[in-house]
């Protein structure tokens, strides 16, 4: 039996008269990797803002997990119920290592200044250098994280985002402006952290889609216009017509 990690109940969100979502209805199972896609100003953005909490909605309910309402809490909250948000520009810090970046963003109740001031334990150390392993950047732990090329960037970003152990990562558009050989180890990245966590993607990039979405959610307008296996929704008549443009 599959159960929520995420669901949006008739989720609405009003920017001062302009619904960016429109009774919305989303339900993700636990464990899926699921891709959001539709045109410019769809939704897509909102939608992931109200599951991290930045934006609230103006009506219906978000529920997470074991049915925690999480609609009216604060982003602080709503991360610590384990929801990540990896966005689309790295907020890395390209002074410091790649070690030095995943200590920063070491999990436990620490919070970020003590953080700063404590280091690692061996097995924290050896978990930092474990997730490292996952994204092809052990070897460059020592490395000054400015220097990574663009893609390694993003995996660095969506390693620390894994040390705070989320249950639902969200991630905006990740393989925007990467080589072909990123965007297909990016892909590979992300089945493999839907092993363990729920994954909620917004993509552009239909080739990147097809190849690694097994459902995905077609927003359009602010409402949910399709959802299903990649073929299903984009041999969707409505889908091509607003979106996909065949
Ligand atoms: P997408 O990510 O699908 O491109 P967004 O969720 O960013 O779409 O935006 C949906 C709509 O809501 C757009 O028309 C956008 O201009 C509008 N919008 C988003 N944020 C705000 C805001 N803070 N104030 C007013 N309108 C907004």
């Amino acid at each position: 039996m599959t159960m929520a990690i995420v669901q949006a109940n008739r989720v609405s969100v009003d920017f001062s008269g302009f619904k960016a979502l429109n009774k919305v209805n989303f339900y993700m199972d636990t464990g899926e990797l699921r891709f959001l896609i539709g045109p410019n100003g769809a939704g897509k953005t909102t939608l992931l803002d109200v599951i991290c909490g930045k934006v609230k909605p103006t009506e219906g309910e978000v529920l997470f997990g074991d049915n925690i309402d999480i609609g009216k809490l604060s982003e602080y909250r709503i991360a610590r119920c384990g929801v990540s948000r990896k966005f689309q520009t790295p907020s890395i810090f390209e002074n410091l290592t790649v070690l030095e970046n995943m200590e920063l963003s070491l999990k436990s109740g620490r919070g970020l200044v003590s953080s700063c001031f404590r280091k690692p334990d061996s097995a924290a150390r050896d978990r930092i250098h474990a997730v490292l392993r996952n994204v092809d950047l052990d070897e460059k732990a020592d490395q000054k994280a400015g220097y990574l090329s663009h893609g390694e960037k993003q995996w660095l970003e969506i390693a620390m985002t894994i040390m705070q152990e989320p249950k639902l990562l969200l991630v905006d558009e990740p393989v925007a402006g990467m080589t072909g050989r990123e965007r297909n180890r990016t892909g590979e990245i992300l089945m493999e952290i839907a092993e363990e966590r729920s994954v909620l993607v917004v993509e552009h990039d239909m080739n990147f889609v097809k190849r690694f979405a097994k459902t995905v959610t077609v927003l359009h307008e602010g409402r949910v216009l399709c959802e299903g296996t990649f073929e299903e929704v984009s041999n969707d008549p409505t889908v091509i017509d607003v979106y996909l443009g065949r």
